[in-house]
């Protein structure tokens, strides 16, 4: 599923292409992932420039011309490129005919992605919902000190509540924690205030290493053009279990909770 990094990627790349290109025609083959009726949909968008592209949590927002922001969100299997020979292109759901270039095309095998429009003031209210961006500058380690201290939850747990912190999904949840050396089943109130502070440096190095590797591909990830990304590699305990810790040898181990798995080596993380 994409996270923070695999969405940052997709949109770096966008912005060099989709801004300042104004949409000709607009054909949605799959009608399921697209919010409110196809028609609405469909005529909104003709005539509408790409402003700019940017990020919010794991949405890729396009602000569009007359107040108009555009919203995917990838869900599992979400694509988004241009139509080209090597795009890989296998489930085109929603294809976007531009005024010069190719098609952009939203692709989504399993289609549990969902693209949606937006006036710009109703948008602004759906993205407070969301938790701060974990690589803001403005996000502190104390933010999420206090904010750790107020949750009983499983910290692993915690941290993929998009209300929390928006972006971070499984497999960036449990790579920091394994970084920070903390159990992903520890109550969020009972980590120390030095112990947040590392969890909080250790999500930003995760994901800023992620990002300089254009994402996780375990499956079906790719980025615009059509290429997995290459930060599988990089990986210590999501989806090595039964397998030696890069650190101390000990074998990592796998646990469900909260309907999702958690992947976490017992001797370095207490
Ligand atoms: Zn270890």
């Amino acid at each position: 599923m994409p996270e923070l990094p695999e969405v940052e990627t997709i949109v770096r790349d966008l912005r060099l292409i989709v801004p300042q290109r104004t949409i000709k025609a607009v054909r949605v083959l799959r009608p399921n992932v697209v919010q409110g009726t196809e028609e609405t949909f469909i005529s909104t968008l003709i005539g509408k420039t790409f402003r700019s592209i940017s990020r919010r949590g794991k949405n890729i927002v396009s602000h569009m011309s007359h107040d108009y922001v555009l919203v995917i969100n990838l869900g599992m299997t979400g694509r988004l490129a241009l139509d080209t020979d090597n795009s890989a292109l296998t489930h085109p759901a929603v294809q976007f005919q531009l005024d010069r270039g190719r098609p952009l095309v939203y692709d989504d095998i399993r289609r549990f992605g969902k693209l949606r429009l937006f006036k710009e003031p109703d948008w602004e209210s759906q993205s407070d919902r969301l938790g701060p961006e974990p690589l803001s500058p403005d996000y502190t380690y104390t933010d999420l000190y206090e904010k750790l201290a107020s949750s009983s939850s499983p910290v692993r747990s915690w941290l993929l509540n998009q209300k929390n912190l928006a972006g971070v999904g499984n497999i960036y949840a449990n790579e920091a924690l394994h970084l920070a050396g903390v159990h992903p089943r520890r109550p969020s109130n009972n980590l120390t205030e030095p112990e947040s502070k590392l969890l909080h440096q250790s999500l930003k190095t995760i994901l800023y290493s992620a990002i300089e590797n254009r994402g996780t591909t375990l499956r079906n990830y790719r980025d615009t053009s059509g290429l997995r990304g290459r930060n599988k590699p990089n990986l210590k305990v999501y989806g090595r279990h039964e397998q030696a810790c890069f650190s101390c040898k000990s074998l990592v181990e796998r646990i469900v909770f909260s309907n999702r798995s958690a992947f976490f080596c017992p001797d370095c993380q207490r």
